[in-house]
């Protein structure tokens, strides 16, 4: 299993590497994409260790149902909500999953043509 703290979300937890964080709870924390791919690019990342949605089980269901509200929460907060936003989860390389703790982008800030990230 991955463990959050292997990864480098897991130095952002920590504050051991800089980032633009909005949201932070018990459960979660919220940042920034380094390289955004839309005018409002924050990826949301539960601090349990769940290397991709393929690892996740029945006991994360809340921890995923936190993420997605949080997300839908931060879009309604930044006045985006009714715009309109995406949210992706990569699972595994093939999809484009480069960090191996699950997180989810909240992509908005423009209309989002086609799909994906
Ligand atoms: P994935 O490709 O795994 O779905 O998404 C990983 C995301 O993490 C990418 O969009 C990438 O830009 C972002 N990322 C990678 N390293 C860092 C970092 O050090 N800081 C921040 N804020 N984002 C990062």
């Amino acid at each position: 299993m991955t463990d959050i703290d292997t990864t480098i979300f897991g130095k952002i937890v920590r504050r051991e590497i800089p980032a633009d964080i909005v949201f932070e709870n018990d459960d979660l924390i919220a940042f920034r994409d380094i390289a955004p791919s839309a005018p409002v690019h924050v990826l949301f990342v539960p601090k349990t260790p769940i290397a991709s949605l393929d690892a996740a089980r029945p006991e994360h269901a809340e921890l995923l149902g936190k993420l997605m509200l949080a997300a839908a929460d931060y879009a309604r907060a930044q006045g985006f909500a009714q715009d309109g936003y995406r949210v992706v989860m990569n699972c595994g390389a093939h999809a484009g999953q480069t960090v191996f703790q699950v997180h989810l982008h909240l992509l908005a800030g423009t209309a989002l043509g086609g799909f994906g990230a």
